[in-house]
This record gives structure tokens, C-alpha cells and sequence, in this order.
């Protein structure tokens, strides 16, 4: 059986940027590559990030049952097909799903095993900084971004893990780390001596132990409002 690992962040806090390290440094782990009906963003590439669709063309493959999940984010449809599980577990690799707070909760419906992972910004207004810098989004688009991120952030504690990225490197070492913990879990075999120390890193990441971490960030959305 393939690992399912859900991950989920307020926009802009680099979840694609770290998901894109995290590949570079883990085998073995395909990327579940969403349908979407929101039109392509700067260097974006069709089939690469999305699969960009029209209205249309994701209602017939809602009918045709296609999909995993979908949810409507942003005024979009947005869509894990089913296919990309069959095939994760076809070539015996793990599977990421880059989706948001709706979706991460039917897939856990649906597959009580997957392993979901938060990822924070380190503030409010790091995030501002950042989807201003990614110079990709209206001002009108920001605002709206900020605010929902205030309510996703709100549902951190369904999640198993939180992650702050704060510095890009660590937090790729942590996600990674968080990976490969529950791989060795999952294999059921005793750990060696290097695994057990990825395991106390990972386990740092657990939501009872992040909970102090995940306080001044809320606070600071907070204040923001
Ligand atoms: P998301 O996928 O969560 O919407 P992106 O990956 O597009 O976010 O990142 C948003 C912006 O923040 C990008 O300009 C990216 O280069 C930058 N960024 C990502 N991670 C970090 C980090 N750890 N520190 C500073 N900037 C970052
Ligand atoms: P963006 O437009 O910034 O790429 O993504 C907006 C939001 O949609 C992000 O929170 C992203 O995780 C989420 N998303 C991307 N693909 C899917 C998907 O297939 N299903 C769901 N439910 N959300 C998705």
C-alpha cells in the first residue's frame, strides 16, 4: 500500500516552493497533479503544476466519477483525479497531495491512513511579504488570500503535523524527515540507529508538540485583522 501524504497551507506560505525541494531530495514519491479550472499562473505549464481545464470539461469528469476529491477554491474547481493513486500504488511509490483544508478532509475520510501535514508561514506578515514578492496576485487578491488564510489556519489542530517554514533549507529537512519517519513506521521493522533519530525529529512535528509553535502565529493573524 502507498503512503498517502496530504499536504495544506494558506496560499503564498511556499508550500509549492518546499513540495518542489522535497523532490529533489525523496525517491519514490510521486506527485498527485490536481485538475483545475483557474487559469495558468505565471511560468506555470499544463500537466506539469495542473491540468488546466475548463468549466466543462471538470463537470463531465465529476459525473464520470474521476475524482478522488474536488472542491471549489477561490471561485475554481480544483481536483485530485483517482488515476494517480492507482498508479502510485501500481509502481509501489508513496503519493503527495497538495490540496486544501476541504479536500485534505475527504481524502481522510476516504483514506484514514493518509498522513496530513500544515504548513505555516511564520507570521501574518511574512505571508503578506511573500505573496506581494510573488508578484503574481492583485491587491484585491492578497486581501482576500490573508483573510482566508485566518480561517484555514484556524483548522491546523485536524491536521498531524505542523510545520513552520521559516527557513526554506530547514523546513525541507523537516518535511523530509517527516516523510521517511513514517515510512520506517509503516514498514513495521525495528529502526537503526539513523532512523531513530529521524524519528524524534519527526515526532517534534507531531501536533501535541507543535501546539506552543502554532500560538504566536494565530496571534498574529489575529492582530492583523
Ligand atoms: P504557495 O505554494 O504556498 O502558495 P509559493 O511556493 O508560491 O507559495 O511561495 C510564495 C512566495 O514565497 C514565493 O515567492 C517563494 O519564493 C517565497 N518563499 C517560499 N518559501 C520561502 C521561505 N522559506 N522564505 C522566504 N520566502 C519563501
Ligand atoms: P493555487 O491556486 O494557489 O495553486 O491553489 C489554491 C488552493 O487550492 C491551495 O490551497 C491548493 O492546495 C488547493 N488545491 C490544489 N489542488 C487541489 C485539489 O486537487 N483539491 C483541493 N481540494 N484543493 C486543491
Amino acid at each position: 500500500m502507498s503512503i498517502v501524504y496530504i499536504v495544506s497551507a494558506p496560499s503564498g506560505s511556499g508550500k509549492s516552493t518546499l513540495v518542489n525541494e522535497l523532490f529533489k531530495v525523496v525517491s519514490h514519491l510521486d506527485f498527485s497533479i490536481s485538475y483545475t479550472t483557474r487559469p495558468p499562473r505565471g511560468s506555470e505549464q499544463n500537466g506539469k503544476e495542473y491540468f488546466f481545464v475548463t468549466k466543462e470539461e471538470f463537470e463531465a469528469m465529476i459525473a464520470a466519477g474521476e475524482f478522488l476529491e474536488y472542491a471549489n477554491v477561490f471561485g475554481n474547481y480544483y481536483g485530485t483525479a483517482r488515476r494517480f493513486l492507482k498508479q502510485a500504488e501500481a509502481s509501489g511509490n508513496d503519493l503527495l497531495l497538495d490540496i486544501d483544508v476541504q479536500g485534505a478532509a475527504q481524502i481522510k475520510k476516504k483514506i484514514p491512513d493518509a498522513v496530513t501535514i500544515f504548513i505555516l508561514p511564520p507570521g501574518r506578515e511574512q505571508l503578506e511579504w511573500r505573496l506581494r514578492n510573488r508578484g503574481l496576485d492583485s491587491e484585491a487578491v492578497i486581501r482576500r488570500r490573508l483573510d482566508t488564510a485566518r480561517r484555514e489556519i484556524e483548522n491546523y489542530s485536524k491536521y498531524d503535523y505542523i510545520l513552520v517554514n521559516d527557513r526554506l533549507e530547514q523546513a525541507t529537512d523537516e518535511l523530509k524527515a517527516i516523510v521517511l519517519a513514517e515510512r520506517i513506521q509503516c514498514s513495521g521493522r525495528k529502526p537503526s540507529a539513523e532512523e531513530g533519530r529521524l524519528l524524534t525529529t519527526a515526532e517534534q512535528f507531531h501536533l501535541e508538540q507543535a501546539r506552543e509553535r502554532v500560538q504566536p502565529i494565530l496571534v498574529s493573524f489575529e492582530q492583523g485583522r
